[in-house]
């Protein structure tokens, strides 16, 4: 069968080439605000690349960086003052924090008007009730990916395998509302679920998002079947520079060949997320000062 390779930089390049196009139009700048406490290197990376994107589009960004002892409530002050400022319009605390925060309570401290990432309960309520707010970048970027790419999903059965707040369990909301794009009928999937493959190879799309190398093979995946693999995984592999690469949670015999379409990895959902992001912030701008 010949596969399909539903790339999402071009995805990420279009949302982006639209969003520089918008600010240069309008003249306006939304303003994001990232909070990073501690020295996580892989944190670190992300905020620098949320930071190269808001650069390249002409956003406004500030990245406020506090050591890994800051108290709790010194991190609820700083977005208590973002929450207020004008120039400001998403706010995002990137997670982990270090052990003495209670995560959940600092991200419930931003405003909801301001919660570009999606991870408010406000947010994630939102979403449930198929009301207008901010749905977390990486399920907004695999329904737009799909979306751009024509991919289908009214009517059709999609499995999710993962149930993370992050991932899968908005995800598999956002495919089911009756929306567009939506309609889908959706299975929620996880470590309990009795019979995994017979559960994914009943779907016409199947998305992993588990976090675990190489998980679903051919078994899982009915020939002809969309894939779309969330999975960012590092294996060893002293072949290359880096001592590592990074694979999908899905087996390479279950994409090329055997799926009618397949996100790669890299290059596939990764991408979308920060673009998401830019949108979301966007758009938070829009929602906050429709007048202008
Ligand atoms: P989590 O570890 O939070 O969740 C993993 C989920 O997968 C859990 O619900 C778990 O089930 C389920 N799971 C694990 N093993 C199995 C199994 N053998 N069978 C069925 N279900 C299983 O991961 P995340 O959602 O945060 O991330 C998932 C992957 O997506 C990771 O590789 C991550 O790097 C990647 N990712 C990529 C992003 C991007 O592209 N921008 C953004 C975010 C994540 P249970 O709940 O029962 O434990």
């Amino acid at each position: 069968m010949e596969s399909r390779k539903l790339s999402g930089l071009v995805v990420r390049d279009a949302v982006l080439e639209d969003l520089a196009r918008r600010v240069e139009t309008t003249g306006r700048r939304p303003g994001l605000a990232v909070i990073l406490v501690g020295d996580d290197p892989a944190s670190a990376v992300y905020v620098k690349s949320k930071g190269r994107a808001c650069e390249k589009l002409g956003f406004h960004h500030v990245t406020h960086h506090l050591p890994a002892d800051t108290p709790e409530d010194e991190v609820l002050r700083l977005v208590a003052e973002l929450n207020a400022a004008s120039n400001i319009h998403g706010i995002l605390v990137q997670i982990p924090l270090p052990g003495h925060m209670d995560e959940a309570r600092v991200q419930a401290a931003v405003s909801p008007d301001k919660d570009v990432d999606g991870f408010h309960p406000v947010s994630l309520g939102r979403l449930l009730a198929g009301r207008p707010g901010f749905v977390p970048c990486t399920p907004l970027g695999i329904v737009e990916l799909l979306r751009h790419h024509g991919v289908a999903l009214a009517g059709r059965e999609v499995a999710v395998v993962g149930r993370s707040v992050i991932v899968g369990r908005p995800l598999a909301m956002l495919l089911s509302l009756k929306a567009d794009p939506g309609n889908a009928t959706v299975t929620l999937c996880h470590s309990a679920t009795r019979d995994l493959p017979a559960v994914t190879r009943r779907a016409d799309v199947v998305v992993a998002a588990m976090g675990v190398p190489g998980a679903l093979g051919r078994e899982h995946v009915a020939e002809g079947a969309v894939v779309v693999d969330v999975g960012i995984n590092r294996v060893e592999d002293p072949s290359t520079k880096k001592g590592y690469r990074l694979v999908g949670d899905v087996a390479p015999e279950a994409l090329a060949g055997w799926a009618s379409a397949y996100t790669p990895v890299p290059g596939g959902v990764g991408p979308m997320t920060i673009a998401m992001l830019m949108r979301n912030t966007w758009d938070a701008m829009e929602r906050l000062e429709p007048s202008r």
